[in-house]
């Protein structure tokens, strides 16, 4: 037997729920799976670093785009403009991803992967800032803040602690249909990354 028996549990372990781990890495993954901040998502990386989330909008019409978009879909226009935006958004659509992969998936339990649509009109994936082993409800308001993963900034959705100011919609009680289509061929699909870049919303 070790005789040094009252050893503590590595710090990373001891607490998941700590709300914020300063530098000791992100909750997550390694820093092994931290995104190339100089890629065509360098504004967005560029902007989370100095703390904005920076996103891109359609510099002819105005109307948001996706991450990857190239052409606007309602001018047709390519040309693209980013520009920091409010880091506020609701939880649009959520998943709770079953992973265990020891050395690159930090976190031993099931995680959170959430689809925001924020008040600039964009939808963005992410997970949350800080650990959690449930799935936030829908609707549920976010702010944006930033996991540090390998030394680049990722958006990540602060979930509200406090008391809920405003209840959900109480005329509809009834149970959120989250297998609205159990033969879908896309049923069994898992996440190959920790913050995958699709989600199936079909609304
Ligand atoms: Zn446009």
């Amino acid at each position: 037997m070790n005789p040094s028996t009252d050893a503590a549990l590595p710090a990373a372990l001891a607490a998941p729920d700590a709300p914020d781990a300063p530098d000791a890495g992100d909750w997550l993954v390694d820093a092994a799976l931290a995104p190339l901040a100089g890629g065509s998502l360098a504004p967005l990386y560029a902007g989370a670093a100095a703390g904005e989330l920076t996103l891109p909008f359609c510099a002819a019409c105005g109307l948001a785009l996706e991450l990857e978009q190239r052409a606007c879909d309602g001018c047709g226009a390519t040309d693209i403009r980013w520009r920091p935006v409010e880091r506020a958004g609701t939880v649009h659509a959520v998943t709770l991803v079953h992973r265990r992969e020891p050395g690159l998936v930090r976190v031993t339990e099931p995680y959170p992967v959430l689809d925001v649509e924020l008040t600039s009109g964009h939808r963005l994936i992410m997970t949350t800032l800080t650990a959690t082993g449930s799935a936030p409800a829908i609707g549920r308001p976010v702010t944006v803040g930033f996991r540090i993963v390998g030394g680049v900034a990722v958006p990540a959705a602060a979930l509200s602690t406090s008391e809920p100011s405003e209840l959900p919609d109480p005329s509809d009680p009834s149970e959120p249909s989250d297998a609205a289509t159990p033969d879908s061929p896309r049923a069994t699909g898992t996440a190959p990354a920790p913050v995958p870049s699709e989600t199936e919303v079909s609304q």
